[in-house]
């Protein structure tokens, strides 16, 4: 039977002839087949999965060199355009429809030799945290299925997780990679905004999106990373840095300067295992020979409010483009104007959570509140990046929990949009600055699930995120 543990492994198993590409996508395609239920991808391209892989077993075979991700089995968040495939962001409103190019990250892994092989569900245009806001119904965790996988990209992080593919895309605009990584116990990178393009990503809220990975190990995600990072010319907001060799770059030796806060640790909605397990896992790195130590944070209370609106306001700008017209579902109800066929499609065509969203987007940028909202939150914004560029001054790493508690059971939160907002408090904070972050799986939570430690580091600081995410996770 095929294994899989990195791609390292992988490519040393084709070489040695061992495995074939073609035996890896048979067996992934048999796996989800098999795992129809946990409803991670939406659709899988299984005849064209295959077809690419017996070329690369050929071309292998005949002696061309190989590209750095070959054969690599890679799924899609259904939010990331791969040409001629269709794409929907789990929404009714694209109802049938096939991009038309495919996002430059896509194209990244393919000339690299990667096999896309399939979409993958998530929450609504990227808007929730559990996954349960989809067109395509919810996604099952696949380490307790009562429970969800986060979200919003909970498709990529139950494809890795449960084995369906060796590596996934997702999108984090707010956590949505980090979080599902955390209640699936897997790895999850959201890179520094602007370091992966955006172009092809369906947007939500474009100051804060970023193309993120999953993956079950550090040497994978730096790959990839890797492959994907690099300037773009059709994203007007990407780095024109230079794009380091993640994956060869990794060490386990140096000692790093990490900063916590005593605010993140007695929140009260944290859970208190994690936040003794996180406290107690900072003392260990103390007594190896890092730097640790606490640091003042006072903008905790508003980094979710802050994040709420300005997110919102984003969004209802970006999402007005899907109004029947010019793609996705249109009403056939008899309308009696423009207007009220804008309202009958809009009203039918999104879920719930994105029209709370979008009208509560509109309300924060309407002229009487946008002072006291949107305009508030981005002084709120501009706070948080100056302190955080202060603590980045004395160290490298910010040390937090993903999320204040374990993978909720399926419907908890539903009925609470609040609750389920502030549970964001700890990942949204690297959005509002830009800055990379990761979800580290290294702990078994006394409910029997997984859950992971956040660090956050400087922008364009990836490699030593990811030099101490692999030494941590080689410790565990
Ligand atoms: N849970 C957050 C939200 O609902 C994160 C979403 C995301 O990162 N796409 O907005």
């Amino acid at each position: 039977m095929f294994q899989y543990s990195s791609i390292e492994q992988y490519h040393a198993q084709l070489k040695e002839g061992n495995v074939s590409c073609l035996q890896a996508v048979q067996h992934y395609v048999w796996s989800i087949d098999a795992t129809k239920h946990l409803n991670a991808f939406i659709e899988v391209y299984a005849n064209e999965a295959l077809e690419k892989a017996a070329l690369l077993d050929k071309e292998r075979k005949a002696g061309i060199p190989i590209g750095k991700l070959h054969g690599v089995i890679v799924g899609l968040k259904d939010v990331i355009c791969y040409k001629n495939h269709r794409i929907s962001a789990a929404s009714n409103i694209l109802q049938n429809f096939t991009s038309i190019y495919s996002a430059t990250a896509v194209e990244s892994l393919l000339a690299q030799g990667a096999i896309i092989l399939g979409n993958l569900n998530c929450d609504e245009f990227a808007m929730g945290s559990t996954n349960e806001n989809s067109t395509y119904g919810k996604v099952l965790n696949a380490a307790d299925e009562s429970r969800v996988p986060g979200g919003s990209s909970g498709g990529s992080a139950v494809a890795v997780q449960a084995g369906l593919c060796m590596v996934s895309l997702g999108s984090d605009t707010g956590g949505s990679v980090r979080q599902p990584a955390d209640f699936c116990g897997i790895v999850g990178l959201k890179p520094t905004y602007g370091r992966i393009s955006r172009y092809g990503l369906i947007a939500y809220a474009s100051s804060f999106d970023q193309i993120g990975i999953f993956g079950n190990n550090i040497p994978d995600v730096a790959l990839l990373l890797e492959v994907m990072a690099g300037a773009d010319d059709f994203d007007s907001t990407i780095s024109q840095r230079e794009v380091p060799a993640y994956s060869k770059l990794l060490s386990r030796d140096k000692k790093f300067r990490f900063a916590y806060f005593d605010e993140a640790f007695n929140h009260p909605g944290i859970d208190p295992e994690i936040a003794s397990a996180i406290k107690k896992k900072a003392e260990h790195l103390k007594k190896e020979g890092h730097v640790v130590e606490k640091v003042d944070f006072d903008l905790l209370d508003y980094v979710v409010p802050s994040y709420y609106v300005l997110t919102t306001a984003e969004a209802s700008s970006n999402l007005s483009r899907y109004d029947g017209v010019k793609f996705g579902y249109r009403t056939d109800a008899p309308v009696a104007d423009l207007t009220d066929f804008y309202n009958q499609t809009r009203s039918a065509g999104f879920g719930r959570e994105v029209k709370r969203r979008i009208m509560l987007g509109t309300f924060v940028l309407s002229a009487g509140y946008y002072d006291a909202y949107f305009t508030r939150a981005q002084k709120v914004r501009k706070l948080l990046i100056d302190k955080i560029d202060l603590i980045f001054r004395d160290f490298d790493f910010i040390i937090l929990p993903t999320s204040p508690v374990t993978a909720f059971k399926a419907g908890e939160k539903m009925d609470d949009p609040i609750a389920m907002y502030l549970a964001d408090i700890y990942t949204v904070m690297a959005n509002l600055a830009g800055i990379p972050a990761i979800s580290i799986p290294l702990f078994i939570h006394s409910n029997g699930m997984p859950y992971g430690l956040q660090l956050m580091a400087n922008k364009f600081n990836e490699v030593s995120l990811l030099q101490v995410s692999d030494l941590l996770l080689a410790a565990k």
